[in-house]
Protein backbone atom coordinates (compact mmCIF):
# COMPACT_ATOMS: atom_id res chain seq x y z
CA UNK A 1 0.00 0.00 0.00
CA UNK A 2 1.12 3.53 -0.40
CA UNK A 3 1.91 5.13 3.37
CA UNK A 4 0.89 8.48 2.18
CA UNK A 5 -0.91 10.76 -0.76
CA UNK A 6 -0.64 13.87 -2.30
CA UNK A 7 -2.87 16.33 -1.90
CA UNK A 8 -2.29 20.01 -3.55
CA UNK A 9 0.50 21.52 -1.50
CA UNK A 10 -0.08 18.71 1.21
CA UNK A 11 0.81 15.27 2.00
CA UNK A 12 -1.81 13.07 3.51
CA UNK A 13 -0.34 10.59 6.03
CA UNK A 14 -2.70 7.11 5.12
CA UNK A 15 -2.12 5.24 8.15
CA UNK A 16 -4.81 6.18 10.72
CA UNK A 17 -8.03 7.51 10.60
CA UNK A 18 -6.77 11.03 11.43
CA UNK A 19 -5.33 11.73 7.74
CA UNK A 20 -2.96 14.14 8.47
CA UNK A 21 -2.88 16.88 5.85
CA UNK A 22 1.26 17.95 5.95
CA UNK A 23 2.69 20.61 4.96
CA UNK A 24 5.99 20.15 4.19
CA UNK A 25 7.84 20.00 7.75
CA UNK A 26 4.81 19.67 9.54
CA UNK A 27 4.60 16.48 11.42
CA UNK A 28 1.12 14.48 12.24
CA UNK A 29 -0.71 14.08 15.42
CA UNK A 30 0.93 11.26 16.37
CA UNK A 31 4.12 13.00 16.62
CA UNK A 32 6.12 10.70 14.73
CA UNK A 33 5.27 10.52 10.90
CA UNK A 34 6.78 14.04 9.05
CA UNK A 35 6.68 15.51 5.66
CA UNK A 36 10.21 15.90 4.75
CA UNK A 37 9.69 17.36 1.35
CA UNK A 38 9.22 14.35 -1.15
CA UNK A 39 7.66 11.98 1.13
CA UNK A 40 5.95 11.32 4.96
CA UNK A 41 9.00 9.67 6.62
CA UNK A 42 7.93 7.65 9.60
CA UNK A 43 10.57 9.02 12.18
CA UNK A 44 10.43 5.72 14.26
CA UNK A 45 11.67 2.99 11.65
CA UNK A 46 14.67 0.83 12.95
CA UNK A 47 13.96 3.04 16.41
CA UNK A 48 11.86 0.63 19.15
CA UNK A 49 11.69 2.11 22.62
CA UNK A 50 10.86 -0.85 23.92
CA UNK A 51 11.60 -4.63 23.61
CA UNK A 52 10.61 -7.57 25.84
CA UNK A 53 9.85 -11.05 25.76
CA UNK A 54 5.70 -11.77 27.06
CA UNK A 55 3.43 -14.29 27.33
CA UNK A 56 0.64 -13.71 24.93
CA UNK A 57 -2.09 -13.60 27.68
CA UNK A 58 -0.27 -10.37 28.68
CA UNK A 59 -1.45 -8.78 25.13
CA UNK A 60 -4.02 -10.11 26.27
CA UNK A 61 -5.11 -13.04 23.55
CA UNK A 62 -6.22 -16.11 25.78
CA UNK A 63 -7.22 -17.77 22.29
CA UNK A 64 -4.32 -17.96 20.47
CA UNK A 65 -1.35 -19.93 20.88
CA UNK A 66 -1.96 -19.85 24.50
CA UNK A 67 1.19 -20.52 26.92
CA UNK A 68 3.52 -19.05 24.23
CA UNK A 69 5.91 -16.14 24.21
CA UNK A 70 5.93 -13.32 22.05
CA UNK A 71 8.72 -10.77 21.32
CA UNK A 72 7.40 -7.29 21.88
CA UNK A 73 8.12 -4.28 20.85
CA UNK A 74 6.91 -0.57 20.69
CA UNK A 75 7.95 2.61 19.55
CA UNK A 76 7.64 6.04 21.48
CA UNK A 77 4.48 8.33 20.13
CA UNK A 78 0.71 7.91 19.83
CA UNK A 79 -2.22 8.77 17.84
CA UNK A 80 -4.49 8.78 20.91
CA UNK A 81 -3.82 11.03 24.16
CA UNK A 82 -5.17 8.49 26.70
CA UNK A 83 -5.15 10.31 30.01
CA UNK A 84 -4.68 7.11 32.36
CA UNK A 85 -3.09 5.69 29.60
CA UNK A 86 -0.09 2.68 31.61
CA UNK A 87 2.37 3.29 28.95
CA UNK A 88 2.24 6.98 28.72
CA UNK A 89 5.83 7.00 29.17
CA UNK A 90 6.89 5.55 25.87
CA UNK A 91 3.17 6.65 24.09
CA UNK A 92 3.42 10.74 25.34
CA UNK A 93 7.08 10.86 24.49
CA UNK A 94 8.37 12.03 21.49
CA UNK A 95 12.37 11.91 21.43
CA UNK A 96 13.33 8.96 19.63
CA UNK A 97 16.76 7.56 20.68
CA UNK A 98 18.86 6.22 17.52
CA UNK A 99 21.43 5.16 19.44
CA UNK A 100 20.65 1.70 17.88
CA UNK A 101 18.89 0.96 15.04
CA UNK A 102 17.26 -2.77 14.41
CA UNK A 103 16.59 -3.93 10.55
CA UNK A 104 13.41 -5.41 10.32
CA UNK A 105 15.19 -8.36 9.82
CA UNK A 106 17.42 -8.49 13.21
CA UNK A 107 13.86 -8.19 14.79
CA UNK A 108 12.37 -11.31 13.15
CA UNK A 109 15.31 -13.07 13.98
CA UNK A 110 15.92 -12.59 17.80
CA UNK A 111 12.25 -13.45 18.02
CA UNK A 112 12.96 -16.48 16.47
CA UNK A 113 16.14 -17.19 18.62
CA UNK A 114 14.34 -16.46 22.20
CA UNK A 115 12.16 -19.24 21.50
CA UNK A 116 8.94 -16.93 20.08
CA UNK A 117 5.82 -17.91 18.59
CA UNK A 118 4.85 -14.60 17.62
CA UNK A 119 5.81 -10.86 17.05
CA UNK A 120 4.00 -8.56 19.07
CA UNK A 121 3.37 -4.44 18.06
CA UNK A 122 2.35 -3.62 21.34
CA UNK A 123 3.26 -0.53 23.79
CA UNK A 124 2.07 1.91 21.96
CA UNK A 125 -0.28 2.26 18.95
CA UNK A 126 1.23 0.02 16.54
CA UNK A 127 -0.44 2.14 13.18
CA UNK A 128 1.25 5.09 13.37
CA UNK A 129 4.77 2.66 12.88
CA UNK A 130 2.86 0.59 10.44
CA UNK A 131 5.55 0.83 7.87
CA UNK A 132 8.30 -0.43 10.66
CA UNK A 133 5.58 -3.42 11.66
CA UNK A 134 5.32 -4.72 8.08
CA UNK A 135 8.16 -5.00 7.27
CA UNK A 136 9.79 -7.05 10.31
CA UNK A 137 5.90 -8.68 9.54
CA UNK A 138 7.08 -10.04 6.90
CA UNK A 139 10.37 -11.25 7.60
CA UNK A 140 8.39 -13.13 10.90
CA UNK A 141 6.56 -14.21 8.38
CA UNK A 142 9.36 -16.14 6.73
CA UNK A 143 10.85 -17.43 9.43
CA UNK A 144 7.13 -19.07 10.45
CA UNK A 145 6.07 -16.44 12.76
CA UNK A 146 2.65 -15.16 13.88
CA UNK A 147 1.97 -11.09 14.00
CA UNK A 148 -0.03 -9.62 16.74
CA UNK A 149 -1.33 -6.04 16.98
CA UNK A 150 -2.38 -4.59 20.49
CA UNK A 151 -4.10 -1.79 19.13
CA UNK A 152 -6.58 1.85 20.02
CA UNK A 153 -8.19 0.57 16.56
CA UNK A 154 -8.28 3.93 14.84
CA UNK A 155 -6.25 2.49 11.65
CA UNK A 156 -7.04 3.93 8.33
CA UNK A 157 -9.24 1.50 6.16
CA UNK A 158 -6.10 1.07 3.66
CA UNK A 159 -4.27 0.07 6.83
CA UNK A 160 -6.43 -2.55 7.87
CA UNK A 161 -6.85 -3.87 4.22
CA UNK A 162 -3.22 -4.03 4.21
CA UNK A 163 -3.09 -6.54 7.68
CA UNK A 164 -4.56 -9.20 5.33
CA UNK A 165 -2.55 -12.29 5.55
CA UNK A 166 0.22 -10.34 7.16
CA UNK A 167 -0.97 -9.91 10.59
CA UNK A 168 -2.70 -12.62 12.18
CA UNK A 169 -4.59 -11.47 14.96
CA UNK A 170 -5.71 -7.88 17.22
CA UNK A 171 -6.39 -7.48 20.13
CA UNK A 172 -8.62 -4.41 19.89
CA UNK A 173 -9.23 -1.84 22.88
CA UNK A 174 -13.21 -0.51 22.92
CA UNK A 175 -12.34 2.19 25.60
CA UNK A 176 -16.07 3.41 25.67
CA UNK A 177 -19.60 3.44 23.85
CA UNK A 178 -19.58 7.65 24.72
CA UNK A 179 -18.57 10.07 21.71
CA UNK A 180 -18.00 12.90 23.33
CA UNK A 181 -15.93 10.44 25.86
CA UNK A 182 -13.91 9.60 22.85
CA UNK A 183 -13.16 12.97 21.31
CA UNK A 184 -12.32 14.48 24.63
CA UNK A 185 -10.71 12.25 26.58
CA UNK A 186 -8.99 9.82 24.39
CA UNK A 187 -8.39 11.40 20.66
CA UNK A 188 -10.56 8.97 18.35
CA UNK A 189 -14.03 8.85 16.69
CA UNK A 190 -16.16 6.47 18.29
CA UNK A 191 -18.21 5.39 15.24
CA UNK A 192 -14.34 5.04 13.30
CA UNK A 193 -13.67 2.61 15.79
CA UNK A 194 -16.54 1.00 15.78
CA UNK A 195 -16.60 0.71 12.02
CA UNK A 196 -13.00 -0.70 12.24
CA UNK A 197 -13.70 -3.03 14.61
CA UNK A 198 -16.59 -4.34 12.00
CA UNK A 199 -14.08 -4.41 8.92
CA UNK A 200 -11.44 -6.55 11.22
CA UNK A 201 -14.00 -8.93 11.59
CA UNK A 202 -14.99 -9.13 7.91
CA UNK A 203 -11.41 -9.41 7.20
CA UNK A 204 -11.06 -12.82 9.24
CA UNK A 205 -8.37 -11.49 11.77
CA UNK A 206 -8.78 -13.22 15.07
CA UNK A 207 -9.74 -10.64 17.23
CA UNK A 208 -10.58 -9.80 21.18
CA UNK A 209 -11.58 -6.73 22.40
CA UNK A 210 -10.18 -4.99 25.56
CA UNK A 211 -12.50 -2.51 27.22
CA UNK A 212 -10.18 -0.61 30.83
CA UNK A 213 -12.81 0.01 32.95
CA UNK A 214 -11.96 3.47 34.53
CA UNK A 215 -14.72 4.29 37.40
CA UNK A 216 -17.41 6.88 37.00
CA UNK A 217 -16.22 7.31 33.12
CA UNK A 218 -17.41 4.31 31.72
CA UNK A 219 -18.49 2.06 34.10
CA UNK A 220 -22.31 2.20 34.23
CA UNK A 221 -24.33 -0.14 33.27
CA UNK A 222 -26.15 1.15 30.10
CA UNK A 223 -22.64 1.91 28.73
CA UNK A 224 -21.29 -1.44 29.59
CA UNK A 225 -23.95 -3.04 27.91
CA UNK A 226 -24.29 -0.97 24.89
CA UNK A 227 -19.89 -2.34 24.58
CA UNK A 228 -20.61 -6.30 25.45
CA UNK A 229 -24.19 -6.09 22.96
CA UNK A 230 -22.06 -4.14 20.29
CA UNK A 231 -19.01 -7.20 20.24
CA UNK A 232 -21.95 -9.40 20.75
CA UNK A 233 -23.92 -8.70 17.58
CA UNK A 234 -21.47 -6.93 15.45
CA UNK A 235 -18.22 -9.48 16.09
CA UNK A 236 -20.00 -12.70 17.39
CA UNK A 237 -20.45 -13.99 20.84
CA UNK A 238 -17.14 -16.26 20.86
CA UNK A 239 -15.22 -12.76 20.53
CA UNK A 240 -12.88 -13.03 24.01
CA UNK A 241 -14.03 -9.49 25.67
CA UNK A 242 -11.25 -8.67 28.14
CA UNK A 243 -12.92 -6.35 30.94
CA UNK A 244 -9.61 -4.94 32.77
CA UNK A 245 -9.42 -2.63 35.79
CA UNK A 246 -8.03 0.46 36.23
CA UNK A 247 -5.25 1.64 38.34
CA UNK A 248 -4.11 5.75 38.52
CA UNK A 249 -1.86 6.26 36.03
CA UNK A 250 -0.42 9.22 34.22
CA UNK A 251 -2.77 12.64 34.60
CA UNK A 252 -5.64 10.31 35.89
CA UNK A 253 -4.42 9.87 39.38
CA UNK A 254 -7.53 11.19 41.42
CA UNK A 255 -9.61 7.89 40.38
CA UNK A 256 -10.04 5.05 42.91
CA UNK A 257 -9.02 1.21 41.14
CA UNK A 258 -11.53 -0.15 39.70
CA UNK A 259 -13.63 -2.40 42.49
CA UNK A 260 -14.00 -6.41 42.29
CA UNK A 261 -17.63 -5.23 42.27
CA UNK A 262 -17.70 -3.85 39.47
CA UNK A 263 -15.34 -6.26 37.51
CA UNK A 264 -18.02 -8.60 37.90
CA UNK A 265 -21.04 -6.24 37.43
CA UNK A 266 -19.80 -6.18 33.85
CA UNK A 267 -18.77 -9.80 33.72
CA UNK A 268 -22.32 -10.48 34.16
CA UNK A 269 -23.55 -7.78 31.95
CA UNK A 270 -21.19 -9.36 29.67
CA UNK A 271 -23.10 -12.95 30.49
CA UNK A 272 -26.25 -11.38 30.17
CA UNK A 273 -25.89 -10.79 26.48
CA UNK A 274 -24.43 -13.65 25.10
CA UNK A 275 -20.73 -13.32 25.08
CA UNK A 276 -18.80 -17.28 25.79
CA UNK A 277 -15.25 -16.10 26.86
CA UNK A 278 -14.92 -12.85 29.49
CA UNK A 279 -12.16 -12.65 30.90
CA UNK A 280 -10.90 -10.13 33.89
CA UNK A 281 -7.44 -8.41 33.86
CA UNK A 282 -5.40 -6.50 35.89
CA UNK A 283 -6.42 -8.83 39.15
CA UNK A 284 -6.26 -11.93 40.65
CA UNK A 285 -8.81 -13.81 39.03
CA UNK A 286 -9.95 -17.12 37.66
CA UNK A 287 -10.32 -16.63 34.07
CA UNK A 288 -10.79 -20.45 32.86
CA UNK A 289 -12.29 -20.79 29.28
CA UNK A 290 -14.43 -23.34 29.60
CA UNK A 291 -16.28 -25.05 26.60
CA UNK A 292 -18.91 -22.88 25.48
CA UNK A 293 -20.96 -26.13 24.63
CA UNK A 294 -20.60 -28.70 27.51
CA UNK A 295 -19.09 -26.56 29.94
CA UNK A 296 -15.82 -28.75 30.64
CA UNK A 297 -13.13 -26.22 31.93
CA UNK A 298 -10.37 -26.30 28.84
CA UNK A 299 -7.66 -23.75 30.07
CA UNK A 300 -6.84 -22.86 33.39
CA UNK A 301 -4.92 -19.19 34.05
CA UNK A 302 -3.23 -17.57 36.79
CA UNK A 303 -2.53 -14.12 36.49
CA UNK A 304 -0.44 -14.69 32.81
CA UNK A 305 0.66 -18.05 33.23
CA UNK A 306 -1.26 -21.48 31.97
CA UNK A 307 -1.58 -23.76 34.30
CA UNK A 308 -3.19 -26.31 32.19
CA UNK A 309 -4.41 -27.22 28.85
CA UNK A 310 -7.01 -29.81 28.27
CA UNK A 311 -7.84 -28.52 24.29
CA UNK A 312 -6.91 -31.63 22.35
CA UNK A 313 -6.32 -30.38 18.53
CA UNK A 314 -7.89 -27.59 19.66
CA UNK A 315 -11.32 -28.48 20.62
CA UNK A 316 -12.78 -29.92 23.92
CA UNK A 317 -11.95 -33.29 24.93
CA UNK A 318 -15.17 -33.94 26.54
CA UNK A 319 -17.60 -33.29 23.48
CA UNK A 320 -15.45 -32.18 20.69
CA UNK A 321 -16.84 -28.85 19.95
CA UNK A 322 -13.81 -26.94 18.26
CA UNK A 323 -12.68 -24.05 20.84
CA UNK A 324 -12.69 -20.64 18.61
CA UNK A 325 -9.47 -19.29 17.68
CA UNK A 326 -6.14 -20.42 17.03
CA UNK A 327 -4.42 -23.08 18.27
CA UNK A 328 -1.36 -25.60 17.68
S1 LIG B 1 -0.24 8.04 11.77
FE1 LIG B 1 -2.20 9.05 12.06
S2 LIG B 1 -1.74 10.69 13.50
FE2 LIG B 1 0.22 10.03 12.65
S3 LIG B 1 0.55 11.40 10.92
FE3 LIG B 1 -0.43 9.55 10.15
S4 LIG B 1 -2.61 10.06 10.11
FE4 LIG B 1 -1.61 11.56 11.45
Amino acid sequence: MNYYKKEKDRLVCLLCQYYCKLKAGQTGVCGINQNVGSHIENLVYGYPSAINIDPIEKKPLYHFLPSSKSFSIGTVGCNFHCSFCQNWQISQEHNIDKSRYFEPKTIASLALQKGCQSISYTYNEPTIFYPYAKDIALEAKKLGLKNIFVSNGYESKEVIDDMVGIIDAINIDLKSFDEKYYKHNLGGNLKKNLENLKHFRKNNLWIEVTTLIVPTQNDSDEELFKIASFIAKELGTFTPWHISAFHADYKELSLPPTSLQTLNRAYEIGKSVGLEYIYVGNVQYENSTKCSSCGNTLIERSYFQVKKNSLVNGSCPQCNKKLEGVFE
